[in-house]
């Protein structure tokens, strides 16, 4: 049986964490690259040549071809969310680091974990 890298990885401390992924653009280079491992490829058109632009807080693609927009996170777990992407990351990187889990009561205590859930309460009453 082939090991499983994702298992067996390095373990990543909160300063390493935050060093990767603790700004938006971190993480939406991490997102671009996890998505688009040879560049941005056309989900419609398949070309790779194409201009990137900002819709709102979204980075966003315009195929040269087709003209096509697709944003960095349509059709992924982050599509339709107006949660930052850094706020993601950060609740992902704390939910992998315990054995048995974390529980969204945990996740929403301010003091221990930072209080993600509360941060991802208090963007969306902004967006709305
Ligand atoms: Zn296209």
């Amino acid at each position: 049986m082939p090991m499983n890298r994702i298992q067996f990885q390095a373990e990543l401390s909160l300063p390493e964490f935050l060093d990767r992924y603790g700004t938006d653009e971190n993480c939406e280079e991490a997102v671009e690259a996890a998505r688009w491992p040879d560049g941005f490829r056309c989900p419609k058109c398949g070309a790779h040549p194409h201009s990137v632009f900002r819709k709102g807080t979204r980075k966003t693609f315009q195929c040269s071809a087709c003209r096509y927009q697709c944003s960095l996170t349509a059709g992924t777990l982050f599509q339709n969310s107006h949660v930052p992407l850094r706020l993601w990351f950060l609740a992902m990187y704390l939910l992998s680091q315990t054995k048995t889990g974390l529980s969204t009561l945990e996740l929403n205590r301010p003091g221990k974990r930072g209080g993600c859930l509360v941060e991802v309460k208090r963007q969306r009453r902004l967006a709305a």
